[in-house]
């Protein structure tokens, strides 16, 4: 099927109305029959590959939030590239910074040569920040991917404390280099690789419903932050202090865990206290996703480093580190890269962040966030097979259980994997795309466009509404002969 690329189909534009309409007129769900394209893939790709495992589709047009397979299946993308696609596929504002840019004939790269683009780009940026971080801001254009840039941030702590190791929390994502892969908590892709472990300190995250301490709440909140702030002072902790703190203020691989305003604003004292800089990744969380341009906003702190990638880039490779100026004390070509000056990313990313700042897109994200969650509550209370739901603005996850298993893990009915597998293909089934994460992969969630509509997020919730009540009618006898036994 090599014409595929060449068909009609790959070049004409798709209009969302179009794509809309004929998600709406579908009528069965879907079904799957092994397509060559697919079968291709299997056997030509790494075994790393991922994503493709459980969601077995060719994209081939997609608009809005709406995507389209090469099988003319229509479904909402609630994956958006992992949160990358802020104003969903194909925005007008998007393509159209890209004609421009091309019409400018604008250089492609230019390393880290300055651009009048580049310029604008990073004055939007810091008048997004809080003026009291921008004001003593330095920033460094990374790789182009969130990894770099966390690998960036790590350098320049380590360059600029003199110290070598780092805190990272239970369940953290920072990437998957070597050096990201030592701050990730799921053990599973750094076992094989020997010398990676030893980097980070691991510090409790605030995991209420999974809480290592057994206690969950502000009471679990303010033992964790206790812990980690003696880790810091006490002399007999045994631990070394650190380069630097760094963290996710919604952890998102790990299944959506939300730090809560109070805990990060302690977190924030205890580093300033002990010297210690503070480092958010905002790679999944930043412009606009939870209901603020940068979550720390919430709040009210500030970093001291900010990692930054994913949206920043309007769906093109971006990533960025922004950081206090007394930290700047790397050399010269400290951290260099050949893509640093992708010119297409700086304007799509400029159009995209002028876009969210003229449309107030984090506040929609917030209201429509909110809408979601009172659905996604609403589900499970009809279903115990929900376990919880959490999250903030349009991040969101619900963490899938085995009701009537024997309760692990703070008290609560263990993550049921399968269930949450099943709920993942009956959303597809039914045109809707949403990932896994957390523990055990048992988190279905969901990082739609910032564009949803609130009749969008609606049918969202129905689908996966009809989704879980299919799990549970599926998973009620494992429940019967678990309580029976
Ligand atoms: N940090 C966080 C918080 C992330 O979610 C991710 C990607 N999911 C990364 C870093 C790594 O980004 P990338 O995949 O672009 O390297």
């Amino acid at each position: 099927m090599q014409e595929m690329f060449v068909a009609p189909a790959f070049g004409k534009s798709a209009d969302a109305g179009s794509l809309r309409q004929r998600f709406a007129a579908r009528r069965a769900p879907y079904e799957w029959q092994d397509s060559s394209i697919l079968t291709r893939q299997r056997q030509r790709e790494s075994n790393a590959r991922s994503y493709p495992r459980r969601l077995p589709l060719a994209l081939r047009r997609a608009k809005g939030i709406y995507v389209e397979d090469t099988e003319g299946r229509v479904f909402i993308d609630c994956l958006a590239a992992a949160g990358t696609l802020a104003l969903g596929h194909n925005h007008p504002v998007v393509t159209e910074a890209v004609r421009r840019s091309l019409e400018m004939e604008l250089p492609f790269q230019t390393l880290d040569i300055m651009t009048p683009v580049k310029d604008e780009f990073v004055s939007q940026l810091f008048s997004m920040l809080p003026e009291r971080f921008a004001r003593h801001a330095r920033i460094q254009f990374c790789g182009p991917t969130g990894t770099d840039a966390v690998e960036a941030a790590l350098k320049l702590v380590r360059t600029a404390t003199g110290r070598k190791g780092l805190f990272a929390f239970h369940g953290a994502y920072h990437g998957m280099s070597q050096g990201s892969l030592a701050l990730m908590g799921n053990l599973g892709p750094k076992q094989p690789l020997d010398g990676v472990l030893g980097l980070a300190q691991f510090m409790p995250y605030p995991y209420s419903y999974r809480c290592p301490f057994g206690l969950g709440g502000v009471a679990g909140e303010s033992v964790g932050i206790a812990f980690i702030e003696n880790a810091l002072k006490d002399p007999e902790s045994g631990l070394l202090t650190p380069a630097g703190v760094i963290l996710e203020p919604v952890q998102g691989e790990a299944g959506v865990i939300p730090a809560s305003a109070a805990w990060l604003g302690r977190l924030r004292e205890i580093t300033a206290a002990a010297k210690v800089p503070l480092i958010l990744d905002e790679v999944q969380t930043g412009m606009g996703r939870t209901g603020r341009y940068f979550d720390f906003m919430h709040a009210d702190i500030v970093p001291d480093v900010l990692v930054l990638s994913k949206a920043i880039g309007g769906g093109l490779p971006l990533s960025v580190v922004v950081y206090h100026e007394s930290l700047d004390v790397w050399q010269p070509g400290a951290h260099a890269g050949t893509f640093r000056g992708n010119q297409l990313a700086m304007a799509t990313g400029l159009a995209t962040l002028r876009h969210i700042e003229g449309e107030r897109l984090d506040r929609h994200a917030a209201a429509m966030g909110e809408r979601f969650r009172s659905h996604l509550d609403s589900i499970a209370k009809d279903n115990a097979i929900v376990g919880d739901v959490r999250g903030r603005g349009l991040m969101l996850g619900m963490e899938i259980v085995a009701p009537g298993a024997p309760a692990t893990m703070a008290g609560h009915a263990p993550p049921s994997r399968d269930a949450a597998l099943l709920i993942q293909q009956e959303c597809l089934r039914r045109g809707l795309i949403v990932e896994l994460g957390g523990r055990a992969g048992a988190t279905v969630r969901l990082l739609p466009p910032l564009i949803i509509g609130a009749d969008e997020v609606d049918t969202v919730a129905e689908i996966l509404r009809s989704a879980v009540i299919e799990a549970t009618r599926r998973f009620q006898p494992q429940r019967e002969s678990v309580a029976s036994a």
